[in-house]
Formats: C-alpha cells, structure tokens, sequence
C-alpha cells in the first residue's frame, strides 16, 4: 500500500544537474576533490503511468551514481530500494584506486542486505522484501561498478550503446544457456522474475563487481526496468546520440517510456563525463522513494491501510508484485524451464491446429467451387464438331474447369456462319436439358 505522503512525493522526483572539476569541493569533509575528468550528472525518477507508489530509487552524487528498484509484496518495494540506497550513499567520497571503489561498494551492498534483513526482523509485514542495485563509484579515468538484479548500466561512447552490466533474470538465464534468443527474452512472459537482489532472501548475495576506464565524450546511463524494458537499447542509444543537453536527454528517456504507456516506475541517472571544466558545484540529487519519509516506522498508520484492503480485497492483497524474486536454486529454473517448454509446445500446437483449420477451409472452398462449376454446361467445338460440355469454360492455370460431357455428329462446317461463330465463342447453357435444346437447334440449322 501506498502511503498518501510517498505517491504523491514519488511522482517526477527531483532532477538537477551537477558539474564537478578537479577544482570542485566534495561536500561536508569529503575532500580532497576527485581528480580526472569533470563529471555532470542528473537523476530523474517517475511513478510512471500505473503504479500507485514508486520504488525506485535514484542517487547522483559527488563520485557515487546509484539506481535501486525495490519489490516486495503490497509493501515494501519503497522501503527496501530507499534502506539500501540510504545505506551505500553514505560510501560517495573520493577513493584513490579502483580496487578500493570495488572493495567499498561491494561492502555497502552487503551491509544494505543485512540492513534489510534487520528490517525485516523487526517489521514483520515487510517480508520478503528486495531491491535491486546497480551502481558505480568514479575514480579518475576508471569506473568501479557494482550490480545486482536488473537494472541496468550503460555505457554510451563513440555513438554507440553498450549495455555493462548483465540482467540476473531467469530469462537471461535462458538466453545465456541457448535456450532462448534475446529477441524472445525482451517479451518473455516471465522477464521480471528476478534470481539474485539484496534483501530478505539471502545472507550472502552474489554482487557483479568490474572496472572500466572512461574517457571524455562517455556517456554513463544507469536505468530501473522501467526503461530499459520499455524502451528498446536503439531508441536509448538514439536519444543519448541526438540529445546533448543532460538534463533534457534524462527526461527525454522518461518520456520515451511514458510514451510506451509507463507500466513501470522508471528511473533514469546520467552522467557525463565532460572535458569543460565548471565551478558551479551541485549537492547529490537523491530521487523517488529514498528521497522521501520513510514510513514503515508508522505500524499502526499501515495497519489500518492493510485491515480494510484485506477484508475488501482479499486476493488483491495477496497478489504478489509484478517484478519478483526467485531463489535461484537449480530446482526452481528446471521448473521453470519445463514450464517455458510446456508454453512452447502449446504454442507449437495451437499454431499447428490454426494452420490444419485454414488448409481445411481451403480444400473446402475448392471442393464446394469445383462442384458449382460442374453443375454448369455449355456447347462448344471439340475438334470441329459440336460437343456438350460440363464445367465452365474457365481454366485454373493449366488445370481446365471442364470436359466434354456428350459428343454430336453435327460438324462445325455443316453449321451456317452464325451459328459456327457461336459455337466457336461457347454457348451458355445453365443445366444439361437446356444444352441439349441448344444442341437441337444447331441439327435443325445445318445447311447439308
Ligand atoms: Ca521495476
């Protein structure tokens, strides 16, 4: 459920843009400033067009750039995307090599996970609760990523878009094992079902750590699903490419995916890595839930939420979260790949059932049209002399619509003109009984 302070504040979130230079200062005592190139950043976040509530949460700071989609239940989404990304926020401050960026995100993300799981001890309705983080600390040239869920981080560089971090998603599962193709997984039925977040489901999560160099001109984009599963990576790349202005490109990617209906919260951080040095200094920019009261610490405000939805609603309450978390045990993705076989071959099955039925009504339209064409006769020639023909004079290709029903000893040139260049164009006659007349009229008109 949604607390009435957390919808309304989640909707189009704060935006800002933040140029730092090597002359900037960190705020509070995180200095020294951080040396390399100067960064700008932005950080947009939006309920988008269906959710009650956002669970996003979005970080651009001084070094730190971080995105958190949390799930859990009716409740909790918010909750554990803002503990988790309040807790590595606390990590944004200059660090002297990638190694140590690596080794400090990889322990804020541990110390959310146990922050979450604290959590949920003492909150019992927040069981279950999860969020996802990608995220990566600056340190002069390189980047220190880390990643776990799925959402995504990006890096545009050269006109190019190349995706960084890798989706734990059971149907990423499937692409990377060759079950499935990419193309299959973007409208795959189970394509938020998610097999690693921090959260209350695991005491020691598997987190993607990396480092890349950046260089000038780099375009660094970290996404919730609710874009890079709307929006395809072309458009994206599109946008990064034509929009230059950081702000307007953030909010021009939040566009594309309201634009595509915004059945997701949708959460966009970019940063620049800039060559024109600015003094202007910009506090971090925190966006959607995290930027917002807490509200679990209200029990009794959200049990009187609860009661009445339970009592009115009580399948609605109980519906799981449309993006969810799966234990990755090798049981459950068996199951799942049985289930996806299952779905395939019913699919296969009822392609095939669609195909015999339209074969079926085309052997049926021939037959009924053959049997029309054969209920009709006509008088023609047949090597010069008269002939009853059944059919039509029509001819399907090389395959003719008639045949010659009854001979007749009446020659062609014993016919006067006339007749002869009537019998040489067909006469028509709509049953056989008519064909015969025809054909006595012809006997009568001959002239030997
Ligand atoms: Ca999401």
């Amino acid at each position: 459920m949604a607390t009435p302070e957390k919808s309304g504040a989640a909707k189009g979130g704060a935006r800002n843009t933040a140029a730092k230079g090597p002359g900037a200062k960190a705020p509070g005592a995180r200095t020294p400033a951080a040396k390399g190139p100067v960064l700008k950043s932005t950080a947009v976040s939006h309920v988008g067009k269906i959710r009650s509530n956002n669970q996003d949460s979005g970080y651009a700071g001084t070094n730190l750039f971080v995105v958190a989609d949390g799930m859990g239940g009716h409740a909790g989404g918010d909750v554990a995307s803002a503990i988790a990304l309040r807790r590595i926020t606390e990590i944004d401050k200059p660090y002297t090599s990638a190694h140590d960026a690596v080794f400090a995100l990889q322990s804020a993300l541990i110390a959310a996970n146990s922050l979450l799981a604290e959590t949920v001890f003492e909150h019992n309705e927040l069981t279950g609760m999860g969020t996802t983080v990608s995220g990566f600390l600056r340190v002069d040239h390189k980047i220190a990523i880390a990643h776990i869920g799925d959402s995504r981080i990006y890096r545009f560089r050269g006109g190019k878009l190349e995706q960084i971090s890798a989706d734990h998603t059971f149907v990423q599962r499937l692409v990377d094992s060759g079950r499935i193709t990419p193309e299959e997984a973007a409208v795959h039925p189970r394509r938020s079902v998610l097999m690693r977040v921090l959260g209350d489901v695991d005491a020691a999560p598997e987190i993607d750590t990396q480092v890349l160099d950046t260089a000038p001109g780099d375009r660094w984009l970290i996404c919730s699903d609710g874009l890079s599963s709307y929006v395809s990576d072309e458009k994206i790349q599109h946008v990064l490419a034509t929009v230059r202005n950081l702000s307007d490109a953030a909010n021009r990617l939040i566009k594309e995916s309201l634009d595509q209906g915004a059945p997701d919260n949708v959460t966009v951080v970019l940063v620049d890595i800039d060559e024109s040095p600015s003094s202007a200094h910009v506090p971090p920019i925190t966006v959607g839930s995290a930027s917002v009261p807490l509200s679990y610490d209200s029990d009794n405000a959200r049990r009187s939420l609860r009661l009445p939805t339970l009592l009115l609603h009580p399948l609605k309450a109980t519906q799981p979260d449309p993006s969810h978390f799966e234990p990755e045990s090798e049981d459950y993705l068996d199951e799942l790949i049985l289930e996806d076989r299952r779905r395939a071959r019913r699919r296969r099955a009822t392609w095939l059932i669609a195909i015999g039925l339209v074969v079926l009504a085309i052997i049926a339209i021939i037959i009924v049209g053959y049997q029309w064409t054969q209920s009709h006769y006509y008088v023609g020639d047949d090597g010069g002399t008269v002939a009853i023909y059944r059919g039509v004079q029509q001819t399907i290709g090389p395959i003719p619509l008639s045949s010659v029903y009854q001979k007749t000893t009446i020659t062609l040139d014993q016919l006067p003109a006339f007749n002869r260049n009537q019998v040489e164009a067909t006469i028509n006659a709509t049953d056989l009984k008519l064909a015969k007349e025809i054909v006595e009229r012809l006997a009568d008109a001959r002239t030997q």
